[in-house]
């Protein structure tokens, strides 16, 4: 049976930090299907749609084998067991990530228990970049061309600039 593990997030938009998480999932499963959220209740509203950020996604994950994205409204495991995934792999960076991850885990265990959560540690190269700190830099005309896939650096500069 393949072994498919779910990597979550708001992908808004996605980073090369994500990326590195993403490509090592898919060097340790089957299959990797990344889930875009599309119901941000935490993080307000997205610069981009749900179908833009799939499609970055789906963009930059073209040479890896294995892996596809989805958006999805529902609870993270409920998207987990639909998939058939029974794992959930997240990055984490620096202390920050820790918290909110740890506050996630338990919620999430208590909704489903056989789903279990796996962490990879952020590359150092990666460590403090985020999406938000990419929108930032953008915004202000900053080099974003190492941070982010060639697709998702054009649109931030066009979307930015209207
Ligand atoms: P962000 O905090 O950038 O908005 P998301 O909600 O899209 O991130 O995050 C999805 C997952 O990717 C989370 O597990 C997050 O910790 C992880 N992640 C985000 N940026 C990086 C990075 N630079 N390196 C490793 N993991 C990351």
């Amino acid at each position: 049976m393949s072994e498919i593990a779910v990597c979550p997030g708001s992908y808004d938009p996605v980073t090369n930090g994500h990326l590195d998480i993403i490509s090592r999932a898919a060097a340790l499963y089957d299959e990797v299907v990344v889930a875009v959220v599309n119901h941000p209740v935490r993080k307000g509203k997205t610069l981009f749609t749900a179908e833009e950020r799939v499609a970055f996604i789906e963009e930059a994950v073209r040479d890896m084998k294995g892996v596809r994205a989805e958006s999805f409204r529902t609870l993270v495991v409920e998207f987990a067991e639909r998939v058939g995934a029974k794992v959930i792999v997240k990055g984490l960076r620096a202390i920050s990530d820790f918290e909110y991850e740890l506050e996630m885990n338990q919620l999430n265990r208590q909704q489903a228990p056989q789903i279990e959560s796996i962490y990879l540690m952020a590359s150092p190269k990666y460590s403090f970049l985020s999406s938000s700190g990419v929108k930032e830099l953008a915004i202000f005309g900053g080099e974003i061309d190492n941070l982010v896939p060639p697709i998702v650096a054009k649109r931030l500069q066009e979307e930015l600039k209207r």
